[in-house]
């Protein structure tokens, strides 16, 4: 039970001024736990709002809500006890038995005090609520909430909020909480009047604190339906605020991004740029010329650049990122190239060196699989300013890693990486260290200029989540593949077909083809995932004697997986065994049948980039999908998808059909900034509104904005800097 003696929330304000004692004080482990909620403050706590509601204003006759049962829905009855005993068959567990003039109904604990049997003896008078269920007992109710009334006591006449909470906080300890900081925290409008009547006029917004009171404590004559589905107009209120929080503050970073300093890169005719280019043995296709050109615009600002590029799988991405470091290295600048996996930045790697090595470019591969050594002679080049192309892991972020001249910071695969850490390597450009000459010295900053960034991703951001959560970003898009690839055809196979699929795959290799034969996906175990990858592996040197197969996983020591990776680039192995590590970004242009075992485990996005490492050359492409019937629809539809379509941006509209936006971002994607209330599904219609009132606050009111985003963002402004 909550102690009643303090207040267990500190104020922002407070803490501020007496830092030494807040520093003292040791946290109340309430504290401690309400701060995992995010409840920090009373105004953290005023905004916690509930999940969903119980309606514990009526009580039904036991008779009536046995008979509409096993519908899920919960019940609220009374009754008197008629019986009490601790059974011990089928397990040792307290029954007690309550009974009105329509029925009985039967209550099971299976942990319980022995101070609930007293509680609960016979005669006393229960009200009970939870869900009926036919059991063993009959009706019965599992773990229901009870508690004793004297006949005739008064039903609340409100709703119950119920509040999203954690192991150790009570929804009664939260109720009490977010009840007295209501009493102490007035809500005072932050929306000046003038963008309420003007760009707001039509939402008719309720005044926040109203809709904050009504949502803790509906009274009586609201909708449930529309509290429970959160298109009340008081819901409407919040989530118009959260998003206005949210578009400000995107805004606000675009703004101080604006105002850094980049260095400005003149593409320089004669220079590397143009060697490369001629070096090249293809052309570019019109949608690469057109999006190097948007680039390498950036790129002559002296601000800094913030630019997705967006192309599907197989677009040719890598030549763009390539073309933008030689604008950089040219101008005099470094670059950096970071990747989510070492397979994925080791290719990168023994292509673009392969490229511009013979240029005299220097490359440096950066990766924690490095040994120590290997490790320090390649952070002392990049710090020297000697690399002037540096690929890597995140180990390209670390802090022990610094750039003489960052320019340009190239994220691929952006999706995969947190906002933090894209921060992290443009920031690389801002603790840069005066090069030359300086041995053992002291690094120090020369100045204040931040690199430019380019982000990379095949997995295309629909409208609602762009105006949202990348509002900041301009967007490149190569929307054309490559000349001379042959469309892949998908198919579908039953698992029970397996021998045919090997047979299949000896003939592709047979012809001179490379087969990928994806493992299944267990999302439950690693080691479990391992051990089918290698019986898998097994199974197959065994039916296909006469081929050599490889086999890499994420677990596959990284000089190992990259002699792997090696070998069936060179077409020294024919078959390669692979988990999902192969997921992204691998390029071997001979690989033409790509085998997905359980495909029914893989969500869209998924499947469509591994489905990507084949029909990269001009031999026709196939890609089965063996699956173990019976599908469950969502499987089936996704299925469905991938026979239908190779169009990335079809399949990114499709997922999000069938996921929802915040799956489909992910936790690692949205960081702390995920939308609390607002749901891009059914609210996206506000923000228009949000932007709206953004830009007229931003030029007009700020104060308000001040207010708005302490307010809702308190300190987790940053996040929101994608
Ligand atoms: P992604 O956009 O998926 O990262 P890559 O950059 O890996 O694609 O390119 C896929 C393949 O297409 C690579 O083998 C690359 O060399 C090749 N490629 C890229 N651009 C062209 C082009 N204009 N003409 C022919 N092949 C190209
Ligand atoms: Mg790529």
């Amino acid at each position: 039970m909550p102690g009643t003696a303090t207040d267990p929330i500190d104020e922002p304000a407070a803490a501020a001024k007496k830092p030494a004692r807040a520093a003292d004080a040791k946290p109340s482990t309430a504290a401690a736990r309400l701060a995992k909620l995010g409840l920090r403050r009373s105004v953290d706590l005023v905004l916690h709002l509930p999940l969903r509601y119980e309606d514990e204003t009526t009580l039904e006759p036991i008779g009536e809500a046995i008979r509409r049962a096993g519908m899920g829905l919960p019940a609220q009855v009374e009754g008197e006890v008629i019986s009490n005993e601790v059974t011990f068959r089928p397990r040792r567990q307290l029954v007690v038995k309550v009974a009105d003039d329509t029925g009985e109904l039967t209550l099971r604990f299976l942990n319980f005090y022995g101070s609930q049997t007293k509680q609960m003896a016979e005669g006393v008078r229960l009200r009970v609520r939870g869900e009926i269920r036919g059991g063993f007992f009959g009706a019965e109710m599992v773990h229901p909430t009870v508690r004793a009334v004297t006949p005739g006591e008064p039903l609340p006449d409100r709703l119950t909020p119920v509040y999203p909470a954690t192991a150790g906080i009570s929804q009664a300890y939260l109720r009490k909480a977010i009840g007295g900081a209501m009493q102490r925290t007035p809500m005072p409008e932050t929306l000046p009047q003038a963008v309420l009547r003007g760009p707001l006029a039509q939402l008719k917004l309720a005044p926040l604190a109203d809709c904050l009171r009504l949502l803790h404590n509906p009274p009586p004559q609201e909708s449930e339906a529309a509290l429970a589905d959160r298109s009340h107009p008081a819901w409407v209120r919040i989530k118009f605020d959260e998003l206005l929080a949210q578009q400000i503050s995107l805004r606000r970073s675009q703004a101080a991004r604006r105002e850094k300093n980049a260095p400005s890169m003149p593409r320089r005719a004669g220079g590397l740029l143009t060697k490369f280019l001629a070096a090249l043995p293809f052309r570019l296709t019109n949608a690469q010329q057109r999006v190097v050109e948007e680039i390498a615009a950036d790129m002559t600002h002296a601000h800094p650049m913030h630019r997705l590029l967006q192309g599907d799988v197989g677009s040719g991405k890598t030549i763009v990122a390539a073309l933008a470091a030689c604008q950089a290295i040219d101008a005099g600048y470094q670059a950096a190239l970071m990747a989510p996996t070492e397979i994925l930045a080791e290719q990168h790697y023994r292509k673009l060196s392969a490229w511009l090595e013979p240029l005299g470019v220097p490359v440096v591969w950066l990766a924690g699989s490095l040994k120590a050594k290997e490790k320090r002679e390649a952070v002392a080049r990049a710090e020297s300013g000697e690399a002037k192309l540096v690929i890597g892991t995140h180990a390209l972020i670390q802090d022990t890693v610094h750039f003489a001249k960052l320019g340009l910071a190239v994220v691929d695969e952006q999706h995969r990486f947190g906002v933090a850490q894209r921060l992290a390597l443009r920031g690389k450009a801002s603790d840069t260290v005066q090069s030359g000459g300086q041995q053992g010295g002291q690094p120090r900053p020369i100045d204040e200029k931040v690199a430019h960034q380019l982000m990379m991703s095949a997995t295309p951001i629909p409208r609602t989540l762009a105006m949202t959560y990348y509002a900041d970003l301009d967007v490149s898009v190569i929307d054309e593949l490559p000349p001379g690839r042959t469309p892949i055809v998908t198919r579908l196979v039953n698992d029970a077909r397996r021998d045919e699929v090997i047979e299949r795959v000896h003939h592709a290799a047979a012809e001179g083809r490379q087969v990928y034969w994806v493992c299944p996906l267990i999302e439950e175990s690693e080691a479990l995932q391992l051990q089918t990858a290698v019986e898998t592996y097994e199974t197959l040197v065994a039916a296909l004697p006469d081929l050599r197969v490889g086999l890499v996983h994420g677990r596959l020591p990284p000089a190992e997986k990259a002699a792997v990776m090696g070998d069936f680039s060179a077409n020294r192995l024919q078959v390669l065994v692979a988990t999902t590590v192969i997921e992204v970004g691998v390029d071997v242009p001979n690989a033409s049948l790509m085998v997905i075992e359980h495909a029914e485990r893989f969500g869209l996005a998924q499947l469509h980039q591994l489905r990507g490492r084949v029909g990269r050359g001009s031999a026709e492409s196939v890609c089965l999908l063996m699956y173990q019937a019976p599908l469950s629809p969502t499987a089936r539809e996704r299925l469905a998808t991938m026979r239908e379509t190779t169009d990335g941006f079809e399949i990114a509209r499709r997922d999000l059909q069938i996921r929802g936006p915040g799956e489909f971002l992910g936790a690692r994607q949205s960081g702390e900034a995920m939308l609390r209330f607002a749901d891009l599904n059914t609210d996206a219609w506000l923000v228009d509104y949000a932007q709206e009132a953004a830009v007229m606050m931003l030029e007009q009111f700020p104060e308000a904005v001040e207010a708005h985003l302490l307010r809702w963002l308190g300190g987790r402004e940053h996040f929101l800097k994608a």
